[in-house]
């Protein structure tokens, strides 16, 4: 008889959320991507001790009916990709069908939701097993609390960093959403102090003033340009404003933020000699293109991205960039916002 058996969803539930989800910051960008997917114009999200104790995301997106609510806490389970073909062509952040399954494996998760046709539901999930499951009032959309995240995985929860760092990451990534959808209302509140908040205005230039404020947003330079295959826009700061790291550059391809060590130094080499050494430059790059020239099934995270074409990118990146900078010196800056 062979030693080899198949796991059970549990187990292999566990394993993968290993993977998906690293801190509380992980989990908070797997319920936030989730609920920009379902499209609704508001989301807030609120953290208790870093989203250690736990994390409630809420949004007026399309919901659920009774029986997805059910079926998205199973792995594979997802309503955004359905055969091959569309994974070249994904136009959502979420496609895997994996965060819901790997959060419930590790955490206690209480979710309401509803399509606004069929009624409300309320579902409760600890650590995979289903303890409750009923009907529930609730407007169209969704409402989930995540608590007492990896008690079950008590080396992972060991692991934590302080609650500063932890926040700190959450605030990252919201930073991060708010400045990839201009059209959406983001709050943040941690421990009942608001960390975040933007209006859903639209204005990218206005989201810039809400995170780094409007003196800062007053000092950007807007910048866009075109290739075969690119569409590229956004804002970069004048060269008298420059920060100690690379953080303040935050590069969006279709609407998802992603780590791109070409396109950050195509941005910084477009500054050429007006940086001083070891400073670098705050903007919002947004990247357009059509899904099938990025290819985002590189991680689990979808930070890492593939993109076909990269060079024809990078110098439409650096000669927009640079016509900005160059064209400033001397000139107005962008339109402060209202
Ligand atoms: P993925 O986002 O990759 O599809 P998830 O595990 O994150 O996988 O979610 C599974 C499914 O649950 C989604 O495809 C979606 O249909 C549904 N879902 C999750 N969160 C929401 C939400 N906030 N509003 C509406 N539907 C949701
Ligand atoms: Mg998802």
């Amino acid at each position: 008889m062979g030693h080899i058996v198949l796991m059970d969803e549990p187990l292999s539930n566990k394993i993968a959320a290993g993977e998906v989800v690293e801190r509380p910051a992980s989990v908070v960008k797997e319920l936030v991507e989730n609920a920009i997917d379902a499209g609704g114009n508001s989301i807030e999200v609120r953290l208790e001790e870093a989203g250690l104790t736990s994390i409630r995301v809420t949004d007026n997106g399309k919901g659920m009916d009774a029986e997805d609510a059910l079926l998205c806490f199973s792995r594979h389970a997802t309503s955004k990709i359905g055969n091959e073909h569309d994974l070249f062509r994904i136009r959502t952040l979420g496609f895997r069908g994996e965060a819901l399954a790997s959060i419930a494996a590790v955490s206690k998760v209480d979710m309401k939701t509803s399509d606004g046709e069929s009624g409300g539901c309320r579902i409760r999930i600890e650590g995979t097993r289903i303890i409750g499951q009923e009907p529930a009032a609730y407007r169209k959309g969704t409402d989930i609390t995540v608590s007492q995240l990896f008690f079950n995985t008590p080396a992972r929860l060991k692991y934590m960093k302080t609650i500063q760092t932890e926040l700190g990451h959450s605030i990252d990534y919201m930073n991060r959403a708010a400045l990839s959808h201009p059209g959406i209302a983001f709050r943040l509140i941690h421990n009942g102090q608001e960390h975040l908040r933007t209006s859903g205005s639209g204005n990218l230039l206005k989201v810039i003033s809400d995170i780094y404020g409007a003196g800062t947003a007053r000092k950007m330079l807007s910048f866009s340009g075109e290739s075969a295959d690119y569409e590229v826009s956004g804002y970069c700061a004048l060269p008298d404003i420059t920060r100690a790291s690379k953080n303040y550059m935050t590069v969006l391809v279709n609407g998802r933020w992603v780590k791109s060590f070409a396109v950050t130094k195509a941005v910084i080499d477009a500054y050429h000699t007006y940086l001083p050494i070891g400073r670098y430059p705050i903007a919002v790059i947004d990247i357009k293109g059509d899904p099938y020239l990025t290819d985002v099934n590189v991680h689990p995270a979808k930070q890492q991205i593939r993109l076909s074409k990269e060079p024809e990118l990078c110098a439409l990146i650096r000669d927009a960039v640079r016509r900005a900078v160059a064209g400033s010196i001397g000139a107005p800056a962008a339109k402060p916002p209202k």
